[in-house]
């Protein structure tokens, strides 16, 4: 089958082209898994944190792509939630251990043994992957596979920091960073809080024009004073400065939620700049998200549906994944990028 490997981690900026296109054994489905023949693969920031090695794949060669839509081809031994030829979707959570305190209470997210899908195992940058079927989504028949891509991570992990940020109707939502993600944050949060302005901040006036056309009651550059301060703030860059301004802009009592699995070293000395009275005393908190849940991925793919979320995306084909990855990292965005894969 035809895949993009990543062989080496190493800077973009020095590797351009992080991703190799090879021909590689189609996958046998194990016991309990299925084989999906991919159709569209969405591009997350993620990648970009393996290839630069922020969060490394353990073992190289490994196919990137957790944000995977495709049609059941095969079933493993003992597999039978899925019939051949259902569209099914694979997302972040490749497996958890099921069985630990976390896993037993509702937060697999935590399990010490999470495993990732197109880090830890091989995801949809290719031809084809293997899933357990336990860990693939029925894909709500509303979407087409392009637009169900970016709800599996863009989306889902969007929705459950909407879920940790806590916000109540009424309360002033600010997202910082106005990319994949956010974006369909903003069109959740407009329907599940529909009393409660959006602001957006960002330092791209691409992004920033964009939330205003999403029904942002705002939107400005980081560090730019908002007209009220928000309760609930939403982080989705990849750096420190926008955390500290966000930190200065939260109103008295709110919460920063930090959506994003690593952040880059290169601006950490803004955190010198942080001032307990300015920044944190007032009861603000900080708090991170981490990976998903699959209950966080059904909830979602549900909600998405009824609402319904159509997020923006533009396409690529399989081949151009690395000219996705440099836009990304350049932050040409609008919407989510999603890789298609040719009819096979
Ligand atoms: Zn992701
Ligand atoms: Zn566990």
């Amino acid at each position: 089958m035809k895949a993009m490997l990543l062989k080496q981690l190493g800077r973009l900026a020095e590797n351009p082209d992080p991703l190799e296109p090879a021909d590689i054994p189609t996958p046998a489905p194990g016991a309990g898994e299925v084989l999906v023949r991919v159709s569209a693969c969405g591009v997350c920031h993620t990648e970009l944190d393996e290839i630069e090695g922020r969060t490394p794949p353990p073992r190289l060669p490994v196919v990137l792509g957790h944000q995977v839509v495709g049609t059941v081809q095969e079933l493993g031994e003992g597999a039978h939630a899925f019939r051949i030829g259902e569209r099914v979707g694979v997302a972040w959570i490749y497996s958890a251990c099921g069985e630990c305190p976390a896993c037993r209470s509702g937060q697999e997210n935590l399990c010490s043994q999470f495993r990732a899908t197109g880090r830890d195992v091989n995801g949809g940058y290719a031809e084809y992957l293997c899933v357990l079927e336990g860990f693939a989504y029925p894909i709500p028949p509303a979407f087409s596979d392009a637009e169900a891509a970016p709800l599996l991570c863009a989306g889902a992990i969007g929705y459950r920091s909407l879920k940790l940020a806590g916000l109540q109707d009424g309360q002033i939502l600010g997202l910082v960073g106005f990319g994949a993600s956010n974006h369909i944050v903003m069109m959740l949060a407009r329907h599940l809080y529909p009393k409660s302005p959006v602001y957006a901040f960002s330092i791209s006036e691409r992004e920033r024009a964009f939330a205003r056309e999403l029904g942002a009651a705002w939107a400005g550059d980081i560090g730019e004073a908002p007209p009220e301060p928000p309760e609930r703030m939403i982080d989705t860059t990849p750096v420190w400065r926008p955390v500290v301004e966000a930190l200065g802009a939260l109103a008295p009592g709110g919460r920063l939620v930090i959506n994003a699995i690593r952040k880059e070293m290169v601006d950490k000395d803004q955190l010198l700049r942080l001032d307990y009275p300015t920044h944190l005393w007032l009861e603000k908190e900080i708090k991170s998200v981490a990976n998903l849940t699959r209950r966080d991925v059904s909830e979602f793919l549900e909600l998405a549906a009824q609402v319904p979320i159509r997020p923006e995306f533009q396409e690529y084909p399989l081949e151009d994944a690395n000219h996705a990855l440099q836009e990304l990292k350049q932050g040409k965005i609008r919407g989510a990028k999603v890789l298609r894969l040719a009819p096979h």
